[in-house]
């Protein structure tokens, strides 16, 4: 994964079920909308989330979800319920503008990158 997929996974991981609108996280990781877009296709491509249609003032936008159902087939130590952030101690103190960031985060670069070499070989064989 290039960085840019790698810190927009994290952030979508960290949405959780809610996920996110992908005009938000553009916004996040200051890129344009055009790129987003095509970042947004490719992590939907290589099966780590869903895009699921949604209307936002009117306007037609996506939601970002982390997918669960192929990581789950994977084994637990690579599922969603393996992210670290869900036993991390620092969880109330990690987000946007704080001195913990998951933008950062070395255990979470860790656990993406083992999670997404996974999805592709999965998706590969
Ligand atoms: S510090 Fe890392 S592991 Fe802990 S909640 Fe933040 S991103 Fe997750």
């Amino acid at each position: 994964m290039t960085t840019l997929e790698d810190n927009a996974m994290k952030i979508i991981l960290n949405t959780g079920v809610q996920g996110i609108l992908q005009s938000d996280l553009w916004k996040k990781l200051e890129t344009t909308s055009r790129e987003g877009s095509r970042l947004a296709v490719r992590l939907e491509k290589k099966g780590l989330i869903n895009r699921k249609k949604e209307l936002v003032d009117g306007r037609w936008s996506f939601r970002l979800i982390a997918k669960t159902s192929s990581t789950s087939k994977i084994g637990s130590e690579n599922t969603l319920g393996g992210c670290p952030c869900f036993t991390c101690g620092d969880l109330a103190r990690c987000g946007d503008l704080q001195s913990i960031s998951p933008v950062f985060c070395v255990r979470l670069d860790h656990w993406l990158l083992k999670l997404a070499k996974t999805s592709l070989n999965n998706a590969s064989s």
